[in-house]
């Protein structure tokens, strides 16, 4: 079926021909979808990035059935079971799931970090119009056991806010910023190793007066989370229009935690590293826009990357006066279906 954007979607079940009718939209251009090619580029789509997370979501809830969070599991088990397409001859749009916002849920982390993603290149590109030069940091400390995990996730957002606000230094350099939290889990060792990733936005004459040396950054850092060793950090320049900028955002937009670092293994093994990851995750902000970046994001009235919607990642529909077709899946026995 094909209709326009202003028009009120049909709610019944949509067959997809192998072509699309040539169709008046109300005096609105009229569009000719090649079906066959969107329909298979879609197909791939979902086999390649829904399934793999709907089918890691379903691991997780039985996960969360063994740690007796019942109610949660159900939730997670529900999570993207319906999806519903809007697509035209150029693009495809997730237009409407049931995405359950779980904090440790596949599906919906990987949405989030499109969401991020999406977010923080809009916000960037606007700071840099504004004349604004970003640095990439990376914060770590040592790696700890699950059981500490809570203590040392907090150990880095106290450090975060104390070199936020009390540093003089780094008050009158940095002007905004966006971080996030992410823990991964060495495999070998069983340790995890929660590190921050923040871009900093500052002005280019930040690079003349007020320039910090990493070593001067990981002292800093020492003195923040008040440490007996030097920390182990990371900052460099995010050079305009490079790769640079987009692996910086990238890194960003990882969002918290892999799938693969909590869900790999027995039942009891994965039962242990859920439950550390969730007394270390709950309840926390895992990322944070502040300063200018902060402003920005209020001015292009984007919603919160993390409780926010996670159908409309890229904060961008399709137009309202392109014809498009409604394509529906749904989770049956380990598989999306179209429906
Ligand atoms: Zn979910």
């Amino acid at each position: 079926m094909l209709v326009s954007g202003h028009e009120k979607i049909p709610l019944a079940r949509v067959d997809e021909k192998d072509s699309f009718p040539v169709r008046d939209c109300g005096g609105l251009p009229t569009t000719l979808i090649n079906s066959n090619m969107v329909l298979q580029d879609l197909q791939g789509e979902v086999e390649r990035r829904f399934q793999p997370k709907k089918a890691a979501s379903e691991k997780l809830s039985a996960v969360y059935d063994n740690l007796q969070l019942l109610s949660r599991s159900a939730r997670v088990r529900d999570c993207g079971s319906y999806l519903e397409f809007h697509v035209t001859d150029t693009e495809k749009k997730l237009h409407l799931s049931n995405f359950c916002k779980d904090r440790l849920c596949p599906m919906c982390n990987w949405r989030r970090s499109l969401k991020i993603f999406s977010q923080v290149s809009l916000v960037m590109n606007e700071l840099e119009l504004q004349g604004y030069e970003f640095l990439f940091l990376t914060l770590t400390v040592r790696n700890c056991s699950g059981a500490d995990l809570p203590a040392t996730c907090q150990m880095l957002f106290d450090g975060w806010r104390s070199l936020y606000n009390k540093k003089e230094i780094f008050k009158k350099s940095v002007l905004g910023s966006f971080r996030s939290l992410e823990v991964t889990r060495n495999k070998k060792t069983g340790e995890f190793h929660p590190h921050l990733h923040v871009i900093l936005a500052v002005r280019p004459v930040y690079f003349k007066h007020g320039y910090l040396t990493q070593a001067q950054w990981a002292n800093l850092w020492r003195s923040c989370c008040s440490l007996d060793y030097t920390p182990v950090i990371d900052i460099r320049r995010i050079k305009k229009a490079s790769k640079g900028l987009s692996g910086a955002v990238a890194e960003v937009a990882k969002y918290a935690v892999k799938s693969s670092d909590f869900l790999n293994g027995s039942l009891e093994d994965c039962s242990s590293y859920v439950s550390a990851f969730l007394s270390a995750l709950s309840g926390r902000r895992l990322c944070s826009f502040t300063g200018v970046f902060s402003d920005v994001r209020k001015k292009l009235a984007l919603d919160d990357v993390e409780h926010g919607d996670l159908v409309h990642v890229d904060g961008d529909n399709l137009r309202s006066d392109v014809a498009f077709m409604i394509v529906r899946y749904a989770w049956k026995s380990g598989l999306y279906v179209r429906i």
